[in-house]
């Protein structure tokens, strides 16, 4: 029989046309020459011409479609005028037919939570770091983060004149991920990825006692997952507050559902329900494999540094 699709694989369906929508709007601020950037907390914490008009795309578009979900995305912004030009009514025809996890098929509206980074890797954004950036769209049902869309506008943009410019990656739990070649990185070497613009004695510090073989400084949690997945790194580590909610939802979603799993420095999972606490107070743990390597090797005065 044609029963119509489950609301999961509805809403995973447009938010990859929504978020295939949004990267045109940061290719295109970008070209603009115009970037409007507004310092939010301070000059390390960027909101652009692009993070504005992206959040406003996936949102509207989104809860046209999706009435009774609850959205929550990164930038504070007026919610009424929102012109016709950005929204995204489309969706992705082969999610559709893909089937719904039996344990999801029942979800209703009102029990889905969006989290939107609208642009993730602000700051290398403005500085011309354009592969660091993500358009980040997690999906959240009991507290869980459960499936996820991440795009990156600028996949492949030195890579020349014939590459396809930009991807989107996305992934459901229980179906795994899709848009990329899943990678696991070099055995038997520690590479660890963190951010390049918020480091701090206590980062520098947690890392050091990680004794990695590399270390990657760039921009994104969503960059960085991707470095996970792809086998560039085989830890993301982050001892400092500053990830919020819509950083983790959509990368955790993304690495869960390939097998790898993220948590905060001490361990703790985190959780998406609307009405949680946004910002992600004890930092970040993540790896596709040999999670516990990592876990058991943070220093206890890292940990107790950070509070959740
Ligand atoms: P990063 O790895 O520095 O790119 O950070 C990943 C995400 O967390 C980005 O969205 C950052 O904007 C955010 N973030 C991390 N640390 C901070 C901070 N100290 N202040 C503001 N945002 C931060
Ligand atoms: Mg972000
Ligand atoms: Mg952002």
């Amino acid at each position: 029989s044609m029963a119509s699709p489950a609301l999961l694989m509805r809403v995973v369906a447009s938010a990859y046309s929504v978020a295939e929508k949004a990267a045109t709007i940061v290719r295109n601020v970008m070209s603009s020459g115009d970037l409007g950037i507004v310092e939010k907390a301070g000059p390390n914490d960027l909101q652009t011409k692009a993070d504005r008009l992206v959040q406003m795309s996936i949102c509207a578009s989104l809860a046209r479609k999706f009435p009774k979900v609850t959205i929550i995305g990164e930038e504070e912004l007026p919610t009424d005028d929102v012109t016709e030009d950005l929204i995204e009514g489309g969706h992705c025809e082969e999610i559709l037919k893909k089937p719904c996890p039996a344990q999801y098929t029942g979800i209703t509206e009102e029990e889905l939570v969006i989290w939107v980074d609208p642009l993730d890797g602000t700051k290398e954004y403005t500085e011309g770091l354009l592969d660091h950036v993500t358009v980040l769209i997690g999906i959240a049902y009991g507290g869980k983060a459960i499936a996820g869309v991440i795009n990156q506008p600028y996949y492949n943009y030195e890579a020349g004149a014939n590459a396809v410019l930009g991807r989107t990656i996305w992934g459901v739990l229980g179906m795994g991920a899709f848009g990329f070649q899943l990678t696991e990185a070099p055995a038997g070497k520690h590479i660890v990825v963190t951010t390049r613009s918020h480091s701090s004695a206590l980062v520098n510090e947690c890392i050091a006692a990680l004794n990695p073989d590399h270390v990657i400084r760039v921009g994104g949690a969503g960059n960085k997952i991707i470095q996970l997945i792809e086998g560039k790194a085989s830890a993301y580590v982050f001892a400092s507050p500053g990830c919020k909610k819509w950083d983790t939802c959509a990368p955790e979603a993304i690495l869960h559902a390939v097998g790898g799993k993220i948590t905060d420095i001490r361990g703790n999972s985190f959780q998406y329900n609307k009405e949680v606490k946004h910002m992600n107070s004890a930092g970040v743990l993540a790896t596709l494999r040999n999670y516990d390597y990592y876990a058991s090797r943070i220093p206890n005065t890292v940990k107790e540094s950070l509070v959740p």
